[in-house]
């Protein structure tokens, strides 16, 4: 049986992931079905208590900016459309077929959090870090060790994204800069004790074809007591092929600007230093028994945007390896999955299976979706593709078998899962502001996150109690 857009009950649909790709597919839903005067309820479930994925797990705590996109996120959830429901994982608590019975689509956000592989020799080695798993830490998500080795003065970040300038300034920047930030005391006691002096992040192609973003390579230059050191071996003599770089586009341009001012500044002695090498294909991490050093490929510009291999084998003694070569999303149970590419299979968000057939009731956005790159504000515009989709396909939904609005809740109270809800995370949001201004530093602090799952749970499920 299939619905209409005037069917007696109200659309049922699930979203899986409460990152910013979940929140606009399901502000965008609530939109869209109200304006052709049906009735919709949305689910925004996620394996964490809080919601906003890589926003409160993934930016850097030192750009608050960014994290100011939460401010609309929130207005999106506080006006009561979307029912939140945290600390519900899918393929743990809840699987395919509970979906299918309670509601008519779903629709898959669960984003990227794990690191892409680098396959050398001696990536394993102790010491060799996924640059994710260190953002995991200092951004203290709940399923991730507390404790993290910074025991070296001299660490390589591999990668010419904004993932790897984030690792390498959080690495190199003074701590005390960070005090003003939601970090939790134990990172910021890991990295106030760490004897890093130098940090040098390695990319495989030329200045021209960084990945980077204009502000956050800016933004190192302005580090204080670390000198920025960029190397004139690294910048292409071939002037035609860089200055059509240069031309090609603006943010190039002003960031080799930025470049080529740090190639004439002078170092003014600072106790830690921040290094740039271009034009650097890693071969191999060495070591006998924990990394000792990292060995690289010169490469040239091929003219075209590419670059090859010159043979010029070059070593640095590092102790330290971190790899920012990307995220990988992973595959769910009962979902069609791309492995080679780590998304779910579909056509403009709407899931397929092995044939190119669509499965009906099935969508997905976001990182998952269109794979591991862009910024929060790209899951807008994808959220609206794949909702577009859902919106022309209504008549065509699986009408679950038990619609009710709190079957789910059943369900999940059956099962013993101890869910968050939105009224949970205001409490758990008010409690870490209130940690922020309990905090008798001399900075101001805006919040100080709660990192175990557990204290998250009891704070987020009590004070929603009492106040229920
Ligand atoms: C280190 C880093 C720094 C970044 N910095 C910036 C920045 O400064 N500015 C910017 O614009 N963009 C930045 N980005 C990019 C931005 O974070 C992404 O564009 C955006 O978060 C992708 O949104 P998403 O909703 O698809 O995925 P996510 O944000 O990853 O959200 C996915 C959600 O799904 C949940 N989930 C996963 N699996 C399950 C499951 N099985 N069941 C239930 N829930 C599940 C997760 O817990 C998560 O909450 C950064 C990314 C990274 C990795």
């Amino acid at each position: 049986m299939t619905r209409t857009p005037s069917a007696p009950q109200p659309l049922r649909v699930a979203i899986i992931g409460a990152g910013p790709a979940g929140i606009y597919a399901g502000n965008i839903l609530g939109t869209a079905v109200r304006a052709t005067g049906g009735e919709v309820g949305i689910d925004l479930f996620d394996t964490l208590p809080a919601p906003y994925g890589l926003i409160r797990y993934g930016v850097a705590p030192d750009h608050p900016r960014i994290k100011g996109i939460v401010t609309s996120l929130h207005e999106m959830l506080d006006a009561g459309t979307i029912r939140f429901l945290g600390n519900v994982g899918y393929g743990t608590d809840l699987c395919l077929a509970d979906l299918r019975r309670h509601y008519h689509a779903v629709i898959f956000a669960t984003g990227a959090i794990r690191d892409a592989d680098l396959p050398i020799p001696g990536i394993t080695l102790p010491g060799s870090y996924g640059a994710a798993d260190f953002v995991s830490w200092f951004d203290g998500h709940p399923d991730v060790p507390r404790d993290w080795p910074l025991d070296a003065t001299d660490i390589a970040v591999i990668g010419n994204g904004n993932v790897a300038l984030d690792v390498a300034r959080m690495l190199a920047k003074p701590p005390a800069d960070l005090l003003s930030t939601d970090i939790p005391a134990n990172v910021h006691a890991g990295l106030a004790g760490s004897p890093v002096t130098d940090v040098h992040v390695f990319g495989r192609r030329g200045p021209g074809q960084v990945k980077f973003t204009p502000i956050e390579l800016r933004e190192l230059g302005d580090i204080p007591d670390v000198d920025v050191i960029v190397y004139e071996e690294d910048f292409p003599r071939d002037a035609d092929s860089e200055a059509r770089l240069v031309a090609s586009s603006n943010q190039v341009k002003v960031m080799s600007r930025t470049l080529n001012g740090w190639l004439t500044r002078e170092a003014t002695g600072a106790s830690r230093r921040l290094h740039l090498h271009f034009l650097h294909s890693p071969v191999e991490v060495y070591g006998t028994d924990r990394v000792e050093g990292m060995r690289f490929e010169r490469t040239t510009p091929t003219g075209d945007g590419g670059v090859h291999g010159t043979g010029q084998i070059l070593d640095y003694p590092l102790q330290a390896v971190y790899r920012a070569v990307g995220y990988r999303g992973s595959a769910l149970p009962d979902v069609p999955f791309d492995d080679a590419r780590g998304v779910i299979t579909s056509d403009e968000g709407r899931v397929i299976d092995e044939n190119g057939m669509p499965l009906p009731g099935l969508y997905t956005t976001g990182w998952i979706k269109r794979g591991p790159v862009g910024l929060i504000g790209h899951t807008k515009g994808d959220a609206l593709e794949t909702i577009t989709h859902l919106v022309e396909d209504l008549a065509l939904l699986p009408e679950p078998a038990d619609p009710a609005q709190d079957a789910i809740l059943r369900l999940l109270g059956e099962r013993g899962i101890r869910y968050t809800t939105w009224p949970g995370w205001l409490a758990l949001d008010a409690h870490e502001r209130a940690l922020g201004d309990a905090d008798l530093s001399e900075v101001t602090r805006e919040r100080v996150k709660v990192v175990p799952r557990d204290e998250q749970v009891l704070i987020a499920t009590e004070v929603a109690l009492v106040s229920s």
